[in-house]
């Protein structure tokens, strides 16, 4: 009796034990190389001459934040906060500005909430990000997930935002998922205006597609006036620390958070890229969209000016 009982526990600890590997841990690891992906050179190609045509500025504006544990970010980061942020950003030229994702509205900030303690909703922030959407001449979003596009697909004014919108066919195809009722007509017709190239599609502002996360992933790779190149890598990675140790969301993420899954495979030979192009450019900065520590720490050394600009 007391061998059934043994067995009978140690296999059930094995199972456990298995389940919490895979679970937490297996299948995270980057590759050792993942040569010819990401080629800022290419990118670099693409930017003006003129230093005056760039952007002078790169603002960020928080709709919401929240706070999960690390190891939801980073497999294996147990023991650790990922303070979340919801943000839009703001390309700022002399005479133009560009909007970058459109973040959660209220209803999904509450269903995706994690934290009562330290979970908040800017409203007056997201009626913001709305109206300079308006005023924008471009609206692009990073990718298709529903953090990322509600006021794009929510927005009140669809007639006068389709207009800006520059999205590529993956993006467009989502829209009707997030909108409520049925996506307004002048959503619905959108054409593409991103071709999966790497693409400019301002002075000083570069598409990189990096299907992967989503198949309509992509990164904005910025340079600014003073010089500066920011590298905008949506949600490749939730944490800056992903990439610094080549080590990506853990599986669970798969089956609690993603449907369809994520492609993991491109998401880890694009943390190895990612991080062997901080390693070689390493006045580059790569601001992962929901990394709260990372993009306080930029707006308080002035990298990111806090806010949109009217
Ligand atoms: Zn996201
Ligand atoms: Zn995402």
């Amino acid at each position: 009796m007391l061998r059934t009982i043994l067995i009978a526990t140690t296999a059930l600890l094995v199972v456990i034990i298995g389940a919490f590997w895979w679970l937490l841990l297996a299948d995270s690891k980057a590759p050792a190389a993942a040569p010819g992906l990401f080629a800022i050179e290419d990118w670099r190609a693409l930017m003006p001459e003129d230093a005056a045509s760039l952007p002078t500025e790169i603002r960020v504006l928080e709709i919401g934040r929240d706070k999960a544990p690390g190891f939801a970010a980073r497999a294996g980061a147990f023991g650790t906060d990922w303070n979340t942020t919801y943000h839009s950003i703001q390309i700022v030229w002399p005479e133009r500005t560009m909007v970058i994702d459109g973040a959660i509205d209220a209803d999904t900030a509450i269903a995706m909430k994690q934290s009562e303690a330290d979970w908040a909703f800017d409203a007056p922030a997201y009626e913001t990000l709305l109206a300079a959407m308006l005023a924008a001449d471009q609206v692009l979003i990073t990718h298709e997930h529903l953090d990322h596009v509600m006021a794009v697909a929510r927005h009140p004014d669809p007639a006068t935002l389709a207009p800006r919108l520059v999205l590529n066919a993956p993006q467009i195809a989502t829209l009707p998922v997030f909108a409520r009722g049925t996506l307004d007509p002048a959503l619905a017709d959108l054409a593409p205006r991103l071709d999966g190239t790497v693409q400019q599609i301002a002075p000083g502002v570069v598409i990189v597609p990096a299907p992967g996360h989503t198949p309509g992933s992509q990164l904005v790779f910025i340079r600014t006036q003073d010089g500066r190149e920011t590298l905008l890598i949506g949600d490749v990675a939730w944490s800056l620390d992903a990439v610094e140790t080549l080590t990506t969301r853990p599986v669970l993420t798969q089956y609690m958070i993603f449907d369809p899954n994520e492609d993991r495979t491109s998401v880890k030979a694009q943390l190895r890229a990612l991080h062997d192009l901080t390693v070689s450019n390493p006045d580059l900065t790569v601001v992962p969209a929901h990394d709260g520590n990372l993009v306080a720490g930029l707006i308080a050394d002035g990298h990111l000016i806090k806010g949109f600009r009217n």
